[in-house]
């Protein structure tokens, strides 16, 4: 019988090994609820407010009594701190024998095959000449890396581009056909995987990859006793992408160019290949300008707008139909023109599902559209289905776990959105003391939200709210556009004077140092701040949100669920789009108190928190704060703060 409550007490193992480690009651009870889950191959949601610890309390009983765990979380960064300090950390408390994997997306891994390839390619072009610079680290560290990591690389930035020509996707990897095969990294980052106790992977990976798709990866799951998703609201959001089906302009212009390199080598006399190539490029290139627009995304309503966008997809898959064929007559020639002939007569496939409405009925199909590509998706309408079944395919625990996932302690609109109907649920409140750590700021005289000049007003009320807190402060918008216009009229004001920081103007995490350094900055962010941000101490002492956060009723997906919703004679607004706001307010305002000794004010700027019926069920699910709507109340929490400091 597991001990817990000797594991979690002040003497017991983790006190003498973890620096820093707190007695908690909602960590040891959370650890209890998530052993007795896992023991009983049971479905557990569990909310645990900001300071439970809720990571130590999962990874306890998972070491102790999970057998093989897949632990899936939000992003990269929260995957190789959990792989590189947590669990190393918890595993060493505990003095149990758990072996570890870290598995991130193929992307994230040199490929030998297509380093090669690009080394060798006299016809590469590249962005610029650092590419070059970057090849040449890129070469050297492939040769002595054992896991190939490009994380582990730091001479060449994440985002430069020459990482596409050197790393893999699903589409141009060549599977056990690879010369490359024994020594390559995804394989040997899957083998690790495949027999290790505790494997950390990420939400896309564990969608994309673990459950639906890639072959090597297929015996993962089953052979998994307990899956934990840590920051598991964002799992309706990532269920909806990868259960759909989508193709990209950008996928398309991949194939063109493998094609293109494999003709040359393989096959260069033909030139009805090269010449059907050329024409798939070009109708690829052709599809993306029909749509003027950048940065959105387009209902099919909204396309039927659009004269030219048809054509140009007939048109494309006129040509893909075309260079199918070809490459039928020469695959045989190399294993890459096979692996193009498979990829294209797949894309192909995808593309015309796309075209013809009487496919995939029950998915929204949409477009959305970049600078330079466009990506054409079919969303299924329901992701709760289709995850049940995955579920339902043998006994394991699955552990739901996030600071933000129930509206006033109701889980109904996350079970239902996921398909976890028989699943246990639990809640455990932060352990900080809200009412005197914080206050909730409702200002008074603001028009409504769909004023013109909203903003403006907005920044007017910031202002002396800004004064008082001395900066420090996060101002978070719900629209790009918003943010924009925030920093603008904070720039031009003479009543503003503290550092200014926007989204967009460096790296999160270069933007975050900074703040945390200049300790009276003010930054601006949208929805990459709302979430996975941590600013302990006085360096943020004021969080403004300029709206309820209310999902876009443009949004193509979001459109088609509600008009489902209100069909069905239910009530979308009540049902879906209400807490999926409350969810995401309360991850913009978790950034506010970060552990015991933070003071702050939360301000949040949407007058229909106050005027409509349902503003009560939305503040009645943040923490308990103290409220109030007179500037000199937050003025004198501020001064006492200041006073409190110098004392
Ligand atoms: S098996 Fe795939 S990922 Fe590995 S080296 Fe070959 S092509 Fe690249």
């Amino acid at each position: 019988m597991l001990d817990l409550e000797s594991i979690f007490s002040s003497d017991g193992v983790l006190s003498a090994s973890i620096p820093g480690f707190h007695v908690r009651s909602q960590q040891l009870e959370m650890a209890q609820a998530i052993a007795d889950s896992i023991e009983k191959h049971q479905v557990l949601v569990a909310e645990a407010g900001t300071g439970t610890g809720k990571t130590v309390a999962y990874l306890v009983p998972a070491l102790l009594l999970g057998g093989k765990v897949i632990i899936s979380t939000g992003t990269k960064t929260l995957q190789d701190q959990l792989f590189e300090r947590d669990i190393p950390m918890v595993r060493s408390a505990l003095k149990v024998p758990v072996t570890i994997a870290l598995l991130k997306g193929r992307a994230n891994y040199i490929c030998h095959y297509h380093l090669e390839k690009t080394v060798q390619d006299t016809h590469a072009t590249f962005a610029n000449r650092d590419e070059i610079k970057y090849l040449h680290h890129i070469e050297r560290f492939a040769k002595h890396s054992t896991t190939g990591d490009k994380s582990s690389l730091k001479d060449v930035p994440e985002n430069a581009s020459i990482w596409q020509m050197v790393t893999s996707t699903r589409d141009n990897c060549l599977g056990s056909e690879c010369a490359h095969f024994k020594q390559c990294f995804v394989m040997e980052a899957r083998k690790q995987a495949l027999s290790a106790d505790v494997i950390v992977v990420n939400h896309h990976l564990f969608f994309a990859d673990v459950m639906l798709r890639d072959e090597g990866l297929s015996e993962l799951l089953p052979a998994c006793n307990t899956v934990i998703f840590d920051e598991a609201h964002q799992l309706p959001e990532t269920a909806s992408l990868f259960f759909g089906e989508s193709i990209s302009t950008g996928q398309l212009l991949d194939l063109v160019h493998d094609a293109k390199v494999e003709a040359i080598q393989s096959a260069a006399e033909v030139t009805a290949l090269a010449n059907v190539i050329a024409a798939t490029e070009k109708a690829t290139r052709d599809l993306r300008l029909t749509i003027p627009e950048d940065n959105t995304r387009l209902s099919l309503a909204m396309l039927k707008h659009n004269t030219s966008f048809g054509p140009a997809l007939d048109n494309l898959l006129e040509t893909m139909t075309a260079l199918v064929k070809l490459l039928e007559s020469q695959a045989e020639r190399s294993e890459g023109l096979e692996n193009c002939r498979q990829r294209a007569a797949n894309h192909l496939y995808m593309v015309q599902n796309w075209r013809n409405e009487a496919e995939l009925s029950d998915h929204v199909r949409w477009v959305e559209v970049y600078h330079q590509a466009l990506q054409l998706h079919a969303t299924p309408l329901n992701v709760a289905e289709i995850f049940a079944r995955q579920m339902n395919a043998s006994p394991r625990a699955w552990i739901f776990t996030s600071a933000t996932l129930s509206v006033k302690k109701d889980f109904s609109h996350y079970n239902d959105e996921m398909g976890l109907a028989a699943a246990q649920t639990a809640c455990w409140d932060s352990p900080f003391n809200f009412a005197e750590q914080a206050v909730l700021y409702v200002p008074t005289d603001l028009p409504e939200p769909h004023h013109r000049q909203y903003t403006d007003h907005v920044v007017q009320v910031a202002l002396p709210v800004l004064r008082a807190s001395r900066g420090r402060a996060f101002f978070l918008c719900t629209s790009l556009r918003a943010m924009q216009r925030v920093h603008e009229l904070l720039v031009q004001s003479d009543e503003f004077d503290y550092p200014l920081l926007l989204q967009g103007q460096g790296s999160r995490s270069y933007l975050l140092d900074q703040f945390r350094a200049l300790d009276n900055a003010v930054l601006i962010g949208s929805q990459s701040f709302w979430e996975g941000v941590d600013v302990r101490g006085d360096a943020l002492s004021l969080v403004i949100i300029d709206k309820l956060p209310f999902a876009s009723p443009d949004d193509p997906v979001l459109s088609a669920r509600i008009e489902k919703m209100n069909n069905e004679g239910r009530n979308a607004f009540m049902e879906y789009q209400l807490p999926r706001a409350v969810i995401n307010l309360k991850q913009g305002a978790g950034r506010l108190i970060r552990d015991e000794t933070d003071r702050g004010v939360l301000m949040i700027c949407d007058p229909r928190l106050i005027t409509k019926t349902y503003g009560k069920q939305i503040w009645q699910s943040l923490p308990p704060m103290k409220r109030t709507r007179e500037l000199a109340e937050v003025e004198r929490f501020f001064a006492e703060r200041e006073n409190a400091s110098t004392l």
